[in-house]
């Protein structure tokens, strides 16, 4: 749990590592949702971050189930804001849980930035620069994504979900509990179904 805590520069790496997804949809999506229906937007601790706005379509639609969701490793859309006074000095609970996720997204990015680069050089040295140009991308920036599909797949193999169930795997997966389990106990009250 990093929340308010993390100042060290060699978490320039992970920004290096997170670069694909944070700007090819996480930064944009969050600014996007700020535009048409959110507010406070502001970097916290790392992340861009913005709160729905109690009267807009996303907090109406899906702030009613989600109290937020973390798009890529450094982008946070928080909801449920009715549930969130304006003056509270200490990280609410939904802000622990999805930083837990925005480490989780640094370390699944970390993993496929490197990866990407093996791959990489690899292409370069069997002379294949066409692939190159686009699978050590498509392996960066799908990493985040990999990685949280691969939680819940494999929360849904061990039997944690199922057809009927949704977002028993998702719930049952490493990631959300793991997530659940440093918010607690604010969390169960502000939210039943992040991500
Ligand atoms: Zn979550």
């Amino acid at each position: 749990m990093s929340l308010g805590q993390s100042k060290r520069w060699t978490r320039a790496f992970l920004y290096v590592a997170s670069f694909l997804p944070d700007v090819l949809y996480g930064w944009p999506v969050v600014l996007f949702c700020r535009l048409a229906w959110g507010q406070d937007l502001r970097w916290e601790d790392g992340a861009l971050r913005c709160r729905a706005r109690e009267d807009g379509w996303l907090e109406r639609t899906f702030g009613e189930k989600w109290g937020g969701v973390t798009m890529s490793p450094h982008a946070i859309l928080y909801m449920h804001v009715r549930l969130w006074p304006e003056d509270a000095e200490e990280p609410m609970g939904i802000q622990r849980h999805e930083h837990v996720h925005v480490e989780q997204g640094e370390a699944a990015q970390l993993a496929a930035f490197l990866e990407a680069l093996v791959l990489l050089v690899v292409l370069l040295i069997v002379q294949e620069p066409v692939w190159a140009t686009v699978l050590p991308a498509l392996l960066w920036g799908t990493g985040h994504a990999r990685a949280s599909g691969a939680a819940n797949a494999a929360a849904f193999l061990r039997g944690e979900g199922g057809v009927g169930e949704y977002g028993g795997a998702y719930v049952g997966s490493h990631a959300e509990e793991s997530a659940r389990a440093l918010a607690a106990p604010e969390h169960d009250r502000l939210h039943d179904r992040d991500e």
